[in-house]
């Protein structure tokens, strides 16, 4: 494609790119997919999307698909007790995976929450046990719309298509799965109600992986992730809609190391050969390396804590 014809960052709106090749790696699919990095703000897009993207998500293989858990009404008593006394404590060890952000966020139990890019709804799930009452996922790609219960619907749906106002709106990696960080956040902006937050967790290219491994990332994951921001594009433009930004976190995990290594050593990303390629030392190396990656602000991925700001 004549560099010409290469659309602007989609973050920041600069010209100036560097073009790179990139292969399926995950499920080593064939084809060749061409990436720009702005060298600007230093966020990725993918030029060429396949018209047969949906392909690239097969159904038995991507981890969104697989089938939602409910647990029994006794274990919900108890992960809405272990939540209240996390959220009110700082007992760590009664901390759920998720924890982390919902208590930055601490949302009030009747507030509107919508997750983009919902899966198979298993988040929501678990908020919904730990006492969250509104709750909508919408996913287009799920295979129905579900009603699990008075509080939590599934629809398959894109978010354009949602009604009404919400308090939070998350997106838990699935950003970097649309094609405009334009229209998604804006459209997060008309959708919040004012004081509403928004939270987005994605990839970030100012991955000290990324820098030194470039296209053999794991999460750069040719040809799903259309974009990639660094927090400089993407703060750029969440600022430009007017959603103002309270903290960047970085949430980066051991799997950028083993990911990336699996694709260094030519092997699709098959968990199961992780324990034979690593040792459990090793394991626990790339964990306290992804701790430390996250504190200097070079981790894989992070998380944006935003809000809609309330007028006076
Ligand atoms: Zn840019």
């Amino acid at each position: 494609m004549p560099i010409e014809q290469i659309s602007a960052c989609k973050f920041c709106g600069k010209k100036d790119f560097l073009l790179f090749l990139a292969k399926e790696r995950m499920l080593q699919l064939p084809g060749e997919f061409t990436y720009s990095e702005c060298q600007s703000c230093f966020s990725l897009q993918l030029i060429n999307i396949p018209d047969n993207l949906s392909d690239y998500y097969p159904l038995d293989s991507y981890y969104s698909q697989v089938t939602l858990v409910e647990s029994s009404y006794l274990k919900n008593h108890l992960k809405a007790l272990r939540l209240k006394l996390f959220l009110k404590s700082q007992w760590n060890i009664l901390r759920p995976s998720y924890g982390y952000w919902l208590k930055k966020i601490n949302p009030k139990l009747n507030d509107q929450i919508a997750d983009i890019g919902c899966g198979n709804g298993q988040l929501l799930y678990e908020l919904y046990a730990s006492g969250y009452r509104n709750l909508q996922g919408f996913d287009p790609f799920i295979p129905k719309t579900k009603q699990l219960n008075s509080s939590l619907t599934l629809w398959k749906k894109s978010f354009d298509d949602s009604e009404g106002h919400f308090d939070l709106i998350m997106m838990h990696h699935a950003f970097e799965h649309l094609n405009d960080p334009r229209d998604i956040l804006k459209l997060c902006f008309e959708k919040l109600n004012p004081g509403g937050r928004l939270l987005v967790r994605t990839p970030v290219t100012d991955a000290e992986v990324w820098k030194e491994k470039r296209e053999l990332w794991v999460q750069l994951d040719a040809p799903r992730h259309l974009i990639i921001p660094s927090i400089k594009g993407f703060t750029t433009l969440a600022s430009e809609i007017g959603l103002q930004l309270e903290e960047v976190e970085f949430d980066s995990s051991a799997f950028q190391f083993w990911g990336t290594a699996l694709y260094e050593q030519g092997q699709p990303l098959n968990q199961a050969l992780v324990k034979t390629l690593f040792g459990p030392k090793e394991l626990k190396e790339m964990n306290k390396k992804a701790l430390r990656y996250n504190q200097e602000g070079k981790g894989d991925q992070a998380c944006f804590y935003l809000v809609k700001p309330i007028k006076s």
